[in-house]
């Protein structure tokens, strides 16, 4: 499936709400409203970042230096981490 059939699908999909997906160590905060459906996050950490699945993000599914990596390069800044106390 292509980058715009995804973008529009999550599009269609989003809440208005904070989303959060934790591994134990880190919590993934997603603000729907700031994702800009650059596709970063998803091409280049797709086991964790899938917009076909639900939950769309998956933090078990890969190490958390990967995934705090990876969040640090979305470029609207609709993800962020949270680490546990
Ligand atoms: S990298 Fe950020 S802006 Fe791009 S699709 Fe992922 S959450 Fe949205």
């Amino acid at each position: 499936m292509n980058s715009l059939i995804l973008t529009i699908r999550m599009q269609e999909e989003r809440p208005n709400r904070e989303m959060r997906y934790s591994n134990g160590d880190i919590t993934i905060v997603w603000k729907p409203w700031l994702c800009i459906h650059s596709t970063r996050c998803w091409k280049e950490l797709p086991a964790v970042f899938h917009p076909l699945q639900r939950p769309w993000i998956t933090p078990m599914s890969a190490n958390t230096e990967e995934i705090i990596q990876q969040v640090s390069q979305c470029p609207s800044g609709a993800l962020s981490i949270e680490k546990s106390k």
